[in-house]
This record gives C-alpha cells, structure tokens and sequence, in this order.
C-alpha cells in the first residue's frame, strides 16, 4: 500500500460524499509477503481519524524474534491486530490472535446484555466478556491449544523453529538467484519465496502442475506483475533442510523436463 495514494483516495473518496472509516495494512501480503509501511500509513489514518487494522495473518510470527521485529515498525500505532498461530505457530486450524488498543469501541459495537446473561461476575467487572468483542456469542476454547503449543515449545523453542525455516527459505532464494533458468519475483523478507522459470507462464504452469500431481511437493501460485509465479513457503512444524533440498531438487528436476522431453 502506498500511503500517498492511500491518501488521494480518502481525499477523493470525502469529496465524494463518502465516509472513509477503516484501513487494513498488512505486514506479509498473501500474494507475495510484500510489507506494507506502517508507520507512514498510520499517519494518514491519523489525519483522518480512521481506524488502522494490521492483518499479520502469516508474518505477524516472526515477531517472537527481535531480529525480525523492524518489519512491523509502527505496529504500537495501529488500533488492532491480527495474526494466525494456525498459520505458522505449530498450531492446529483455526486460532487467530487478535488485539485491540482500545477495548471500548469494540464492546460498544457488539455487546449485548439481555436479563438472562447479566450475572454478579460481568457486572462487578470481575471478569472480561469476550462474547462482546466478536458478533457471535459462543466460542470456543481455541486459547487452550495455543496455550499446549507454548508450554510444549516455549518461546526459546518457537523462535528457534522460527529462524530455522527463515533460513531455509532463504537458502532457498539463494539457490534459486544463483540459478540462470530461474529468478526471484519479488523480494524474500521472511519464510515465502515467490520465483519463476525464465521461459515463460507456460513453463511454469507445466513445472507447477507436474509437481503438484508427483505428490512429492506442493506450490502455489499467484501473479506478480501479471506473470505467473510459483511460491513456495516453509513453516510447517517438521520441515528440515532435507524437504528443502529436495523441493529444489524436483523442481529443477521439471525445469530440465521442459527443454528434453519431445
Ligand atoms: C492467510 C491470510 C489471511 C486469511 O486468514 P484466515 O484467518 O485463515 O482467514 C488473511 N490475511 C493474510 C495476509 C493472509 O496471509
């Protein structure tokens, strides 16, 4: 997100008669883990009075270690945040975290006191409802889960599992710039590399498509710059330099395919 067209746009959008109210950044986009300027963005909604999501959906773990904290730099600015142990914290689907800096908007938009949930324990402020914070009611005990993964990992653990698989995935890119068929697409902050074979969409669609029917890896693709890109991640809970190896194995395996095969 460029924070001078987001700019233009609430401009725009207040002389349209319309009524700007909420902005998502986000640190790590799905497509491509591009992160967005927080800090300058944050200053915009300022001006505006607009309320600042940051979605950390995949990215937002990798600030459990210091060194990787700069990429969300601003994130005290914004009014809330999101990111998904299920996604790369070892934690079974679904758990999200979500934070807000200010409680009270929240429970004034979604709270609900009818009799029969007004209690000694709600009304003493002994206890925090969270059925106010989301639009259903009922939850479940997602907390627990997480709560097994910390205790199992700690944080020393977490952060280990963490700069291993950034390591891997930078290995990665490392192999992947080093080889004259194959390129980056786009810059690797963390643990996703979005890269390309030279020759083409074709090509690629191939290389991805006789992959992912070997059953030996699995690649998503997206489109950057409307050329089609493969990406591979690493963050699952047992992946070692070895699945790495042999992912670049068999995709450079496909590539020379490409050009033998009739
Ligand atoms: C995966 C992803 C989502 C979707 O998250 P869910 O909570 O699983 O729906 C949202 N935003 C980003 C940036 C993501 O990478």
């Amino acid at each position: 997100m460029r924070p001078d067209a987001l700019a233009r746009q609430i401009e725009a959008d207040k002389r349209a008669g319309l009524v700007p109210c909420f902005v998502c950044a986000t640190v790590g986009t799905t497509s491509s883990n591009a992160m967005d300027p927080i800090a300058d963005i944050a200053q915009v909604c300022h001006q505006h009075n607009l309320w600042l999501h940051l979605d950390a959906a995949m990215s937002g773990t990798a600030a459990l270690c210091p060194e990787f904290r700069h990429l969300q730099n601003g994130v005290e600015l914004a009014d809330s945040y999101n990111f998904n142990p299920h996604k790369w914290m070892f934690t079974n689907f679904d758990c999200n975290c979500f934070w807000v800096a200010d409680r009270k908007a929240l429970i004034q938009t979604l709270s609900i006191l009818p009799e029969y949930l007004r209690n000694q324990a709600t009304e003493s402020g002994a206890v925090i409802d969270y059925r106010d914070w989301h639009i259903q009611l009922g939850r479940r005990f997602r907390s627990l889960k997480l709560w097994f993964v910390i205790r199992h990992y700690g944080v020393e653990g977490l952060q280990h599992h963490i700069r291993r698989h950034v390591e891997l995935a930078q290995q990665f890119a490392e192999w992947v710039r080093n080889d004259k068929n194959f390129e980056l697409a786009a810059p690797a902050p963390l643990n996703l590399v979005c890269f390309r074979h030279k020759a083409g969409d074709a090509a690629n669609q191939t290389i991805m498509d006789r992959l992912n029917r070997s059953g030996d890896l699995f690649l998503t693709h997206t489109k950057l710059k409307g050329k089609l890109t493969l990406r591979l991640c690493v963050g699952q809970t047992n992946t070692e330099a070895k699945h790495v190896e042999r992912a670049w194995q068999r995709i450079r395996e496909e590539a020379e395919r490409l050009t033998s095969a009739p």
